[in-house]
């Protein structure tokens, strides 16, 4: 049993000003693995002091200095992650080899990643005689979400740190156990009191109150559009910036000229890695529609071959998150089969011999139309939509008649026909042909949000543009 009830402020564990707990649940067994300590505004309130007043000394510091304390960060991290992993498999439901590994490589990658972007970045500039000074941009909030839960907490406290920013972070409810891991890590590694402060809680109360409150200066949020939106309300009246990463739909296409039973395997296995809860999953695949049954034939396959279960064991998919998202992804599958979707692999309810547990069939709808529910809303679970094209403009057409623009994949043997094909994709990061890379901005168009993550451009979220006149 994990019981974390108290918040890091000011650079110690402290206890909640108002005494209230909330249980976390373990996806894969229902019951309870721990309980966290539900913050209060007065809790807010308490850490959004802590971190404008560290505010002060810590924007001043130098490049030198707040680099010596992320590589700190990253010798803490290598310590623990490990651990990180364990409890990522225990909130949330990662099978242990993924939360040991990607999981915690994403946290790690990002640290990495801002070390060299820290030792890179351009805060000063000199334009003609105009110096353009790039400052921290103040107190900032992040709020994360529970499906890669060290990957966002990374992916915003670095850039913060590294930047000169103080911040206060509120993670998931669902899975609350890594956030605190890691903060026990920033603590190790002699980051200074109140530059980074964390409060467990709801949205509803932390995360709305933080949104609000007139000392903080810009609001990061990883999580749905619904929530977004919310955020963005709340914020306007103090005039902050928000930063919004939110959901997905993205297309997944197959070119002609590429070894499509490989790659139909390659997109199916690869939509159920985490059990599909990933922002930037390609949920859509797109094949030459004349090639539909030899899609459906290796997708079927793939599939089949996806093994799910006690993710302490050996298995590729463990468990959705939580109740809730069972019940999403069941309603999902339901309104494919009447929305006349070709059914082709999984369905509904839990696989066979499993009685316990939120786990899902890995579940693959062949000879979707674009137009359908399960091709046009983010199900976030093991859900793959097939959809068949005419010809490359058509591809195109289907990829960008979406409300969302997160992420886009394109596979195919000609380089330069893949290159053309991605760069009229209206979305904000495209893999082609299994791109990947920690220094590449991560972000969406559209209802996907307005941030960029990830790398030296993550950090232009945390800065201010300051422009000095006949400076030089
Ligand atoms: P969510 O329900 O939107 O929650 C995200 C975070 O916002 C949680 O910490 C949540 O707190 C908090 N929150 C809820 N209501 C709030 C409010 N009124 N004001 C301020 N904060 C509030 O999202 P989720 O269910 O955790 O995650 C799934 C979604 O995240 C999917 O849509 C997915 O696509 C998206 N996502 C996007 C990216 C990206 O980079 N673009 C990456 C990963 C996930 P609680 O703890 O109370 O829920
Ligand atoms: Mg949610």
């Amino acid at each position: 049993m994990r019981d974390y009830l108290k918040f890091y402020i000011d650079g110690k564990w402290v206890d909640p000003v108002e005494h209230k707990t909330s249980n976390v649940i373990n996806p894969a067994t229902e019951e309870v693995s721990g309980h966290i300590s539900m913050a209060s505004v007065a809790d807010v309130e308490k850490a959004v002091v802590a971190a404008r007043k560290a505010f002060a000394s810590w924007s001043q510091t130098t490049r030198e200095q707040r680099l010596e304390i992320v590589l700190a960060i990253q010798a803490e991290y290598a310590k623990r992650q490990i651990e990180i992993g364990e409890a990522i498999t225990e909130e949330m439901g990662a099978p242990n080899a993924l939360g040991c590994g990607f999981h915690i490589g994403l946290g790690g990658g990002h640290i990495a990643a801002a070390i060299d972007s820290l030792k890179a970045f351009k805060f000063e500039e000199l334009r003609g005689s105009t110096m353009i000074n790039r400052v921290p941009i103040g107190v900032c909030a992040l709020i994360t979400p529970w499906n890669w839960p060290m990957n966002q907490v990374a992916v915003k406290v670095l850039p913060a740190l590294a930047t000169g920013c103080t911040m206060v972070l509120k993670p998931p409810q669902l899975a609350p156990y890594s956030a605190q891991i890691f903060a026990e890590v920033l603590h190790a590694a002699g980051v200074p009191a109140g530059v980074f402060n964390m409060l467990q809680g709801s949205g509803a109360v932390v995360g709305a109150a933080l949104s609000a409150h007139p000392e903080v200066d810009l609001v990061s949020i990883t999580g749905s559009e619904a929530v977004g939106v919310e955020i963005a309300k709340a914020a306007a009246p103090t005039v902050k910036r928000v930063c919004q990463e939110l959901g997905g739909k993205s297309a997944f296409i197959v070119l002609d000229d590429a070894d499509l039973a490989k790659n139909v395997a390659g997109a199916t296995g690869g939509m159920m890695i985490n059990s599909g809860q990933t922002c930037s999953a390609g949920s859509r695949l797109l094949v030459p529609k004349a090639r539909m049954a030899e899609a459906i034939e290796a997708a079927k396959k793939a599939a089949a071959d996806v093994t799910v279960g006690d993710p302490k064991g050996q298995f590729a998919m463990g468990p959705v998150v939580s109740k809730n998202q069972y019940n999403e992804v069941q309603r999902y599958i339901e309104i494919g089969v009447q929305e006349g979707a070709e059914l082709i692999a999984g369905g509904p309810g839990r696989p066979e011999g499993i009685t316990k547990g939120f786990y899902c069939k890995p579940t693959v709808f062949a000879k979707v139309s674009n137009k359908m529910k399960i091709a046009r809303e983010e199900v976030f679970g093991p859900v793959l939509v097939i959809i068949g094209y005419d010809d490359i403009d058509h591809a195109i057409e289907i990829a960008n008649d979406s409300d969302f623009g997160l992420a886009g994949y394109v596979n195919g043997v000609d380089k330069a026909q893949c290159n053309a094909v991605a760069k009229r994709m209206r979305t904000g990061w495209v893999s082609i042909n299994g791109g990947f890379d920690f220094q590449a901005p991560f972000g969406g168009m559209k209802k996907s949000g307005n941030g960029r993550e990830w790398g030296e451009l993550g950090f232009h979220e945390y800065v201010e543009i300051q422009a000095l006149l006949g400076y030089a």
